[in-house]
């Protein structure tokens, strides 16, 4: 796996909002969930993990929509623009401390390789898989 830049920086549609994480990735991964599907809008969402304590937020504009996910335990705040409606980023209430940006608005994408794909079961036929990654019918088991 490539390495991140560091610092990783990213921003939304209009550039109202922008970030950046001093430090490295701790999840890469797909989520096949149906409310990532209408969130993007397509039939997964790229989303890379960092720790809450390094990542930086600017932007007045930025608002936040809660969802919870069928039969799971835990909500989901998604963070995105109210100017341009990008999706950014995302905290799961169950996985306290990290934050999971949505890799289309990373700046340098190069280096990004998805290893786990989440809530599979929702995925619909026609949607693309990653060769190298795990699967996982919902989450994997909590540790
Ligand atoms: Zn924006
Ligand atoms: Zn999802």
């Amino acid at each position: 796996m490539a390495d991140a830049p560091r610092p990783i920086t990213g921003r939304c549609l209009c550039g109202a909002v922008t970030y950046s994480v001093d430090g490295k990735p701790v999840w890469q991964g797909a989520c096949y969930c149906s409310n990532c599907q209408r969130q993007t809008a397509t039939a997964f969402s790229v989303i890379v993990g960092v720790l809450s304590e390094v990542l930086t937020v600017e932007g007045s504009t930025l608002a936040s929509y809660k969802t919870v996910s069928e039969g799971y335990e835990s909500t989901t705040e998604r963070r995105f623009c109210s100017a341009c409606g990008s999706p950014i980023f995302s905290t799961i209430k169950a996985m306290p401390g990290v934050a999971f940006l949505k890799a289309g608005t990373i700046d340098d994408k190069s280096w990004i390789e998805p290893t786990v794909e989440i809530w599979t079961d929702s995925a619909p036929s026609w949607a693309p898989h990653f060769d190298n990654a795990a699967r996982f019918a919902r989450v994997p088991p909590a540790n």
